[in-house]
């Protein structure tokens, strides 16, 4: 996709660390980073969100969450992680590349939904 920062990243155009990568999928620092441990998990592929899926994307979208504990382990956060993926106005998206936040450690990540739209 054109003007897709995410796939520009997944294709090397624009920097970023890759903590995780396969075939399908990689994982990345955000850049404005909402706790100790926040990556990015996207898949290669342009997938919009998940209002986007089709049936062919389940096996990376089930890596996805398989990788989801190794990333946090890895990047310091043993004791815990939560995963996030906006989707869409409603659900706060601001990409539209499909992509699933793990946010972690060391101390407790806090209530669900704490951000507030503005903050
Ligand atoms: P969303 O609100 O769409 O779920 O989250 C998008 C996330 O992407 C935000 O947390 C934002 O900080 C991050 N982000 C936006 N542009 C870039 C970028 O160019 N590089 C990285 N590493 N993260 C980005
Ligand atoms: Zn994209």
């Amino acid at each position: 996709m054109d003007n897709c920062i995410f796939c520009k990243i997944a294709a090397g155009e624009i920097p970023a660390v890759r903590v995780y990568e396969d075939e399908d999928i990689l994982a990345f620092p955000d850049i404005q980073p909402q706790r100790p441990v926040h990556i990015l998990v996207i898949p290669k592929r342009h997938i919009v969100s998940l209002a986007h899926v089709a049936a062919t994307d389940e096996p990376i979208l089930g890596r996805m969450l398989a990788v989801a504990h190794r990333i946090a382990a890895d990047q310091g956060s043993q004791g815990g992680f939560r995963v996030i993926v906006n989707t869409g106005e409603i659900g706060g998206q601001e990409v539209m590349h499909l992509h699933m936040h793990i946010v972690g450690g060391p101390d407790p990540v806090g209530p669900m939904l704490k951000r507030r739209i503005g903050e």
